[in-house]
């Protein structure tokens, strides 16, 4: 594909159209991707995209980061489509050879500006109708032969079908229910918003809530927007993220049978691979990479007891080695740990009470029940999003759940979907479903390779369905009727 090297801003507007044949909710990657099939099925449809954040990069992951937040996700494996993993390790290597080898972490940064290209040169070559639309997706409503989205701004907009790419919702934050009165200013909700570290003194204390990736990566932004104060990172475990394996080993398959049984079985097959490769010499982050094409097999076997034993014991130590972070980053993390300049401490937040200038004064027990209390400037919140649907203060997965259009899986971890992202259920809506929040049923929905395989058939499933389904027409008043072209690349 020929693609420039500069970056490009994607046409973002505040205009919806008021009838479409696909409605996307989301312009992340999962968004984005499904759009781009549909474009190349689909040569004259009319799809519109929305997006509820105002900025520039495509998605969370892609567009909060700083030049040097780096994915966690080798350059050869991150390829926005299934049949070319390794496409943009070559769109990296064209514009800076030899940088980057087909192993190494590039900038998160980077794959935005990869993946908005890509999109750029679609929508400048595809005889589709898009619109890029900011504005938020409130609410669905089923119609005759469609559905109608109500808009955050008060509009409305007809779909054929609807794909939902909204990624994870966020979860309530940790001082929701505190009261925090003039400190306000000191709470950093979403700690990937602009506005997250700004007028933040220098010299000032902060806190960090959580030590996973994203925990990380704050602390990493900070230091290079010059932060000298002291970072507390606060988690229940205070555990960080492990590291990947020393680039060039080679990589191990073992077959879906070596891991039959339930978690307990499981994890010791497992355990027994990784000292296996130990024993070699070799990494044991190989045998984690053996199990990873089976995750969503095995967890289809287990039953709702066996996945909640999962959850319940496994999950925390599964996490760390199975979200890795490339060993330059831990090596820092180690180096700033060792100077005292950032600590990291086991405990829960008991307590914020505002403090003199903006401040707050965080109270955190620790497992034997001490609690101590640290002054912080700001807090960030990195707890990721909530595990439950059901506890998410996101209007739009609400709403779908209250109104039966979706429901969750038997742990209320994601929504139930047939095997192309189709919304499963009594309702029988054409609505699809994309990303992390299919992660009840495979659990493993996270990141690029898994979202590249769910955007083409999602995609594929939309484009079948449309060309044999009637036109749109609003159920109570007979509304307007729109006719799908057919045809494809
Ligand atoms: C910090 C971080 C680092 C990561 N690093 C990697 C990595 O290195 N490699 C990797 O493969 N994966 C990584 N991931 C996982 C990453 O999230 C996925 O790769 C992928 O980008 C998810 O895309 P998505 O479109 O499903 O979700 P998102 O990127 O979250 O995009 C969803 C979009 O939908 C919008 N939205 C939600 N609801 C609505 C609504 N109602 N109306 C309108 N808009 C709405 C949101 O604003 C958002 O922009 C990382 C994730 C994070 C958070």
């Amino acid at each position: 594909m020929a693609l420039s090297s500069q970056p490009v801003s994607l046409p973002w507007s505040d205009t919806a159209p008021t009838e479409v044949d696909v409605a996307i909710v989301g312009g992340g990657f999962a968004g984005l991707m499904t759009m781009v099939h549909l474009c190349r099925s689909m040569p004259q449809a009319r799809i519109a995209v929305f997006e509820r954040r105002p900025r520039g990069a495509p998605g969370v992951a892609y567009g909060g980061c700083d030049a040097e937040h780096l994915l966690n996700v080798p350059a050869a494996r991150m390829g926005a489509f299934p049949s070319e993993p390794a496409a943009f390790h070559a769109w990296l290597d064209e514009r800076f050879p030899g940088r980057w080898g087909a192993e190494d972490f590039a900038p998160r940064a980077m794959f935005g500006a990869y993946l908005s290209q890509l999109v750029a040169h679609e929508l400048a070559s595809t005889g589709a109708q898009v619109r890029l639309v900011r504005d938020a997706v409130a609410h669905l409503e089923p119609l005759h032969a469609g559905m109608e989205l109500l808009l955050a701004s008060g509009r409305t907009c007809m779909a054929r079908a609807v794909l939902l790419g909204p990624g994870l919702p966020p979860a309530r934050a940790p001082w929701a229910r505190v009261d925090h009165g003039v400190a306000r200013a000191a709470l950093a909700a979403d700690p990937w918003e602009a506005c997250a570290m700004q007028g933040l003194d220098p010299r000032a204390d902060v806190v960090v809530l959580g030590s996973g990736l994203t925990a990380i990566d704050i602390v990493l932004g900070l230091r290079r927007a010059g932060h000298e104060g002291r970072i507390r990172m606060v988690s229940r475990n205070g555990r960080l993220p492990l590291p990947h394996a020393v680039p060039g080993q080679t990589p191990v398959s073992m077959p879906l049978d070596a891991f039959g049984g339930g978690p307990r079985a499981v994890l010791h097959a497992l355990r027994r691979a990784a000292q296996e490769r130990t024993a070699a010499g070799l990494g044991w982050q190989g045998a984690l990479d053996a199990i990873r094409p089976h995750v969503t097999a095995i967890w289809r076997t287990w039953t709702p007891a066996q996945r909640r034993q999962f959850m319940r014991h496994a999950r925390p130590m599964w996490e760390i080695h199975r979200h890795r972070a490339p060993r330059s980053v831990l090596a820092e993390i180690e180096r700033q740990l060792g100077a005292g300049t950032l600590v990291l401490e086991r405990g829960e937040v008991v307590g914020l009470v505002p403090a003199a200038d903006g401040a707050m004064d965080v109270s955190v027990r620790s497992p034997s029940g001490a609690v101590r209390t640290h002054r912080a400037a700001r807090l960030f919140n990195c707890v990721g999003p909530a595990m439950g649907v059901r506890d998410s203060i996101d209007p739009l997965v609400g709403s779908l759940l209250r109104s039966g259009l979706a429901s969750t899986d038997e742990l209320g971890m994601g929504i139930r979907t047939d095997d192309d992202g189709l919304l499963a259920g009594g309702a029988a809506a054409p609505v699809w479903l994309v990303g992390a929040l299919r992660r009840g049923e495979l659990w493993e929905s996270t990141a690029v390779p898994e979202l590249r395989v769910q955007a083409a058939r999602a995609a594929a499933a939309i484009v079948e369905r449309l060309r044999s389904a009637a036109p749109v027409r609003a159920a109570a008043d007979g509304g307007t009727a729109s006719q799908l072209p057919t045809g494809g690349r």
